[in-house]
C-alpha cells in the first residue's frame, strides 16, 4: 500500500486476504459502524429496499445469527439481543406501556426485575400491582389500562412454576400482553412462546451462555412484537458486543446437552436434601413431592425441570451462613447457570433491595440458599453438601 506512515498505519490490512475456502464458524463483526460504496447504496438500505447494515446499534451480523439460533430454538419469528437481562428485560416492558398504563406482576420475580417494575416505572408514571400468582387468580387486578402482565417460568428463588397458559388465556381476554422471563427453564425446558406468552425475555448471562464469562439478554417474540422493542432499544442503546454475541453462539450449541445433564444432576441432589435432617424445605418442580411438579410436567417439553433448585436451612441465618462457608468448591456466587456448582443466598443478593416486610410477603427467608447445579460428578456434589451440613 502507498502513502506516508500514518496514512499506511490507518488503512493496511483492510482487504480481505482472498481465499476459495471459508470460515467454518460464523465470524465476529467487531465493527461499530459499515462502509457504503456510495449514497445510492445506503439510501436503499434505509429506505428498506436492499438488505445491509448501518451500524452496530442497529444490527450486526453476529447479532443477527444469534438471534436466529434462539428464535429457532424457542420456535419463534425473531428475536433480539441486548447487553444484559435487565436491558432485555427493560425495552420489552418500556416498548409496552405508556404513561397512565397499568402492568399486573408476579410478586416473587428476580430482584432487578421487581426494583425496576416498583421504582422505575413509578417515575413514568406507569402503575404496577404485584400478584402472588401461584395462590391467586390475576382476573380480579385487571384494569381497562392493564397493558402487560409479567411473570417467570420458574420463579426466582422459590422455583415456583407458573401456569403461563392459564395466565395467557386471562391476559389476552383482556387485550394485554404476556411477557414472560423463561431464564431459568430456557427453551430446552419450556417454550412459552407455545403456551400462549407474545414475548419471553432472557438473561443470557445464565444459561444461554452456560461459561459464566458473558453478560448479556435477549428477546423472543413475533416479528411485530420484537420490531417494537428492537426500536425502542436502538433509542435507548443496551445493545450487546458482537464479540459476546459470537461467544453466545458458541455457548448455544451445547444448550441441550447441558440443560439435560444440569436437570439430571439437580433432581438427584434435590432428593438427596430431601432426605437430610438439616434441611427444612427443597424447592424444587422436579420433586414428586414439589406441588408445582403436575404444572411443571404439564407445561414442560420433557422429563427436566432444570438445574436451579433452593433450600431452607434448619436454624435459618445462621445455618445458611455456615453452609455457604463450609462449602469448598462449591463457590458462593451471586449469579448462576455455569459449568460448576455455585450457592447464592438470595437475600443478601439477588433481593437485596427488598423490604423485610417484602421478602416476608415473597416467603423468601433468611436460610433460603439458591443451589445452581453444575455439570460436575453428583456423587462429588452429593459429598460435599454432605460434610458441609455435617459441619452445621
Ligand atoms: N432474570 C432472571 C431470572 C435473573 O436471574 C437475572 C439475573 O440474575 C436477570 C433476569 C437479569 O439478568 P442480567 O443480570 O443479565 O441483567
Amino acid at each position: 500500500m502507498k502513502g506516508n506512515f500514518s496514512t499506511r498505519l490507518t488503512h493496511l490490512g483492510e482487504k480481505s486476504p482472498k481465499s476459495v475456502s471459508r470460515s467454518k464458524t460464523i465470524p465476529i463483526s467487531m465493527t461499530s459502524v459499515f462502509v457504503f460504496d456510495d449514497v445510492e447504496t445506503l439510501d436503499k438500505v434505509y429506505d428498506n429496499e436492499e438488505e445491509g447494515y448501518v451500524y452496530s446499534r442497529n444490527g450486526n451480523p453476529g447479532h443477527d445469527a444469534l438471534e436466529e439460533i434462539i428464535a429457532g430454538i424457542d420456535e419463534a419469528e425473531d428475536a433480539q439481543v441486548f447487553s444484559s437481562g435487565m436491558g432485555a428485560i427493560a425495552m420489552s416492558i418500556v416498548a409496552n406501556v405508556k404513561a397512565g398504563d397499568h402492568i399486573i406482576a408476579a410478586s416473587v420475580l428476580y430482584g432487578g426485575s421487581y426494583t425496576f417494575l416498583k421504582q422505575e416505572l413509578a417515575k413514568f408514571n406507569v402503575e404496577v400491582t404485584f400478584v402472588d400468582v401461584v395462590n391467586e387468580s390475576i382476573e380480579q387486578y385487571f384494569k381497562s389500562n392493564t397493558k402487560v402482565v409479567y411473570v417467570e417460568t420458574i420463579s426466582n428463588p422459590l422455583m415456583e412454576v407458573i401456569d403461563i397458559k392459564d395466565i395467557s388465556e386471562l391476559t389476552h381476554k383482556h387485550n394485554a400482553k404476556l411477557i414472560v422471563d423463561n431464564t431459568f427453564a430456557t427453551g430446552v425446558i419450556c417454550q412459552p412462546l407455545k403456551l400462549g406468552a407474545d414475548i419471553v425475555v432472557y438473561s443470557a448471562t445464565k444459561y444461554i451462555c452456560g461459561h459464566s464469562d458473558v453478560t448479556g439478554g435477549i428477546v423472543v417474540a413475533d416479528r411485530d412484537n420484537v420490531n417494537k422493542i428492537r426500536n425502542t432499544g436502538a433509542l435507548y442503546g443496551p445493545m450487546m458486543s458482537p464479540f459476546d454475541a459470537w461467544l453466545l453462539i458458541r455457548s448455544l450449541r451445547t444448550l441441550e446437552l447441558r440443560l439435560k445433564k444440569h436437570s439430571e444432576n439437580a433432581l438427584k441432589l434435590a432428593e438427596y436434601l430431601e432426605k437430610h435432617e438439616k434441611i427444612k424445605t427443597v424447592y424444587y418442580p422436579g420433586l414428586k413431592s414439589s406441588s408445582y411438579y403436575e404444572v411443571a410436567k404439564e407445561l414442560f417439553n420433557g422429563d427436566e425441570f432444570g438445574g436451579m433448585l433452593s433450600i431452607d436451612v434448619l436454624d435459618g441465618e445462621r445455618g445458611a451462613y455456615e453452609l455457604i462457608r463450609n462449602l469448598e468448591s462449591i463457590k458462593f456466587v451471586p449469579s448462576l447457570a455455569g459449568v460448576t456448582t455455585s450457592v447464592s443466598y438470595p437475600v443478601k443478593t439477588s433481593h437485596r433491595a427488598l423490604t423485610d416486610q417484602e421478602l416476608k410477603k415473597a416467603n423468601i427467608s433468611k436460610g433460603l440458599i439458591r443451589v445452581s447445579v453444575g455439570l460436575e460428578d453428583i456423587d462429588d456434589i452429593i459429598s460435599e453438601f454432605d460434610k458441609a451440613l455435617a459441619k452445621i
